[in-house]
């Protein structure tokens, strides 16, 4: 009995890693996984998982951003959904665990439940949402921001880089964006959300643990800077007399590390720095450079950006550099849910494994539907360093095999009619 147990359990696991690779085949360059909003590698493999989640037992329809929903029905029908699910596009040249596995996975949990004549006294539904990364639109989360009720009209008007608008892909790809709001769940539909990811950093590789559980998704604040000095001749003007806006920008970007590295959880992040029509021997009078403060607790995130503004103006000053701020973007931190993280709790105690808590530094779509929902997210550790949006991405099967358990378990416990309770 047991042997067939496990025997079960490690077909899941093959199951779950056979399909990362064959979903990768779809992808928009060869010898790449990349795979990015409405493209023909995009539609592929919507079209394949909606086959594996028919396979698998589930009634699948398709909303007006192109998500693949598929719904494993319950035994009462007046009973919210359970609702998990990630996103299968991809950033370019991108790894092929991330977002998948957490579309891939329950779906082969649920074929194993439907194969046993299993029902739940809640409906399942595994969303694999259409578009996460922000990659050909430059705007991230639509699938989810759909269910959510939050997507934002104006990006409709974004354009690719090759001038087609986000409007016109989609009626090319047969999705009605004027129905889009009717893509929203409705309120109280959603008992709640949970997001099986892959980790996408290096802390559960380190500590030689292969499951976590999240506590909050970062919120995150970025900006554009830019300082101008004086330009002038690097050979003439002494050192005592410069405005040289790079120094300033240097300056400041230390002070970012320096502040950011008080507090655990706190990340600061330089990713552009520019220095326009620079040269070996010109001081550069203009200096163009991004920063990305990110963190779990909003006050923390909030008090780093406050304190980064006065040290920007008090090293402007002292170097007599003009400089501007601007911000771009700004998300609120998404708090899991105590009795879901506490539910992951018991399923890890149960499968024997450690109990681990961390906070995700990236956003997921889990972010997004927690505008409706409570959400909890369980993380399955990386090799290779933790790296991920990278071709050496990777996951073992044996962590996959793990997770199914945890999630498996998790579910079987699962209680959908006295969510609202504690949620208060
Ligand atoms: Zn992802």
């Amino acid at each position: 009995m047991s042997i067939n147990f496990n025997q079960a359990k490690s077909a899941i696991a093959t199951e779950i890693m056979e399909r990362l690779h064959l979903l990768a085949q779809h992808t928009e360059q060869d010898g790449m996984m990349t795979r990015t909003y409405l493209t023909p590698a995009h539609r592929g493999a919507a079209g394949q998982i909606a086959a594996w989640m028919r396979d698998a037992g589930m009634s699948v329809r398709r909303d007006a951003v192109g998500n693949v929903i598929g719904r494993y029905e319950g035994t009462n029908e007046k009973a919210p959904v359970l609702m998990t699910g990630s996103h299968f596009d991809t950033v370019r040249n991108g790894g092929i665990y991330d977002g998948l596995l957490g579309i891939l996975l329950p779906i082969s949990c649920i074929a194993s439940w439907h194969q046993a004549g299993k029902r739940f006294p809640f409906p399942i539904e595994v969303v694999a949402f259409s578009e996460e990364e922000g990659v050909r639109f430059k705007a991230p989360m639509l699938g989810s921001r759909a269910i959510a009720g939050t997507f934002e009209q104006r990006v409709l008007k974004h354009t690719d880089d090759q001038g087609l608008t986000m409007l016109d892909a989609m009626k090319a790809a047969d999705l009605d964006p004027s129905q889009i709001p009717a893509a929203a769940a409705a309120r109280g539909s959603i008992a709640a959300f949970v997001e099986i990811h892959i980790e996408q950093g290096p802390v559960l590789l380190n500590e030689e643990l292969p499951l976590g559980v999240v506590t909050a998704i970062a919120g995150a604040t970025r900006y554009m800077l830019e300082f101008k000095g004086v330009a002038g001749h690097a050979g003439t003007v002494p050192m005592t007399m410069r405005h040289d806006a790079a120094m300033a920008a240097a300056e400041f970007a230390l002070y970012v590390e320096q502040r950011c590295s008080r507090i655990p959880n706190l990340v600061g992040t330089i990713g552009q720095w520019n220095v326009p029509n620079g040269a070996t021997n010109v001081i550069p009078g203009h200096v163009v450079l991004s920063l990305d403060v990110r963190a779990g607790d909003d006050a923390e995130r909030l008090a780093a950006t406050t304190d980064i503004t006065a040290e920007l103006e008090r090293i402007c000053v002292q170097r007599d550099v003009r400089s501007t701020m601007k911000k771009t973007y700004e998300t609120s931190s998404a708090v899991c849910a105590d009795w879901l993280q506490q539910g992951w709790h018991a399923a890890l105690e149960r499968i024997g494994c450690e109990v681990r808590s961390l906070p995700s530094g990236a956003g997921h779509d889990a972010m997004a539907i927690a505008a409706i929902a409570p959400i909890a997210m369980l993380f399955v550790r990386c090799g290779n360093g933790g790296i991920s949006h990278n071709p050496l991405e990777t996951m073992e099967m044996q962590d996959a095999a793990l997770a199914a358990d945890v999630f498996m378990d998790f579910v079987e416990h699962f209680d959908a009619l006295s969510t609202s309770s504690k949620t208060e």
